[in-house]
């Protein structure tokens, strides 16, 4: 019998609630589950999935949002009890070898990787699929469609299920209780113009209930969506007015830092609130991806 409910599994990323979520949809043969979580947070799902009676060898399908090591760094362990896991095909070959990956965010995190993300394992070839945009795939009787949503990454790929609209990264980050958002900015693929054409597809797609992996299950879909196309036009206009005068990487990390967090506390955010945005979404990592940008799109070679 289909179970009409989705639940948020809150991992504990760092001991903190509302950084990185898993989302779980019971079904008729056990459970799905949208996004694995890093590989750090695995007793956090053992634990959340405890709550519901129960363990990881009850989980079907992993469906990734995309492969960054916040939303995929589990997926191999999980194929290993038996997971299916399911990726957009640009995200698939670093599943099956995570070694380029695991270099290029060694680059960003230096020594503090494993204390961050724990082990990353590679999904093994027979149980990775690759998905095709629109594709439904069913789950013990209920479907969940893929939906490409490049702009956060290339290979980034929501999923619908039932008037939810699971959104990774490409639909922002938010917690709970404030009509407030902020976008994961992130190098090296960072693209606005397709992030916003990803949003106006969902926008289209109108969902109910959004449901980003940071963090929650928000029924004020269309406000969220229109809020990241706000936010889109808000980085855009920052950004035309800063870069251009190139700041050292440290001033313009600390300018987009001083940005948001003034934009934060009008919001009404504070303390713990404002740091587990920070933890969910560092703003010197979105500072370094906007800098990329940049250089590679927007600056006019003299
Ligand atoms: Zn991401």
């Amino acid at each position: 019998m289909a179970n009409q409910t989705v639940h948020p599994l809150d991992l504990n990323f760092q001991g903190r609630e509302r950084a990185i979520g898993a989302y779980l949809i019971p079904h008729s043969q056990g459970a799905a589950l949208v996004e694995s979580g890093p590989g750090s947070t695995i007793p956090g799902l053992q634990k959340a999935l405890a709550q519901y009676g129960l363990t990881t060898a009850d989980i079907t399908h992993v469906f990734l949002t995309h492969i960054h090591l916040d939303h995929a760094g589990a997926a191999g362990w999980l194929a290993q009890q038996g997971a299916q896991v399911y990726v957009h095909p640009v995200g698939a070959p670093h599943m099956l070898n995570p070694e380029k990956l695991l270099h290029s965010a060694g680059r960003l995190y230096g020594d503090r990787m494993d204390m961050l993300w724990g082990e990353f394992l590679p999904v093994p070839a027979e149980k990775l699929n690759t998905l095709e945009d629109g594709q439904e795939v069913d789950t013990g009787g209920r479907t969940v469609t893929a939906v490409f949503t490049p702009g956060h990454a290339e290979h980034h790929c929501a999923y619908l299920l039932e008037g939810y609209c699971f959104t990774g990264d490409v639909g922002g980050v938010r917690i709970p209780g404030y009509q407030y958002l902020r976008l994961p900015l992130v190098p090296p693929e960072l693209h606005l113009e397709k992030w916003e054409d990803s949003i106006h597809k969902l926008q289209a797609l109108k969902p109910g209930k959004i449901a980003p992996t940071h963090f929650g299950i928000f029924e004020d879909a269309g406000w969220h969506l229109q809020s990241v196309l706000d936010t889109l036009a808000s980085v855009r206009t920052w950004m035309e007015e800063v870069m251009p005068g190139d700041p050292p990487l440290e001033e313009l990390r600390q300018k987009f830092s001083d940005f948001l967090e003034a934009e934060g506390r009008s919001a009404g955010l504070e303390g713990e609130d404002l740091e587990v945005l920070m933890i969910a979404n560092p703003t010197w990592v979105s500072a370094d991806g906007i800098r990329r940008y940049w250089r590679k799109h927007c600056q006019t070679s003299l």
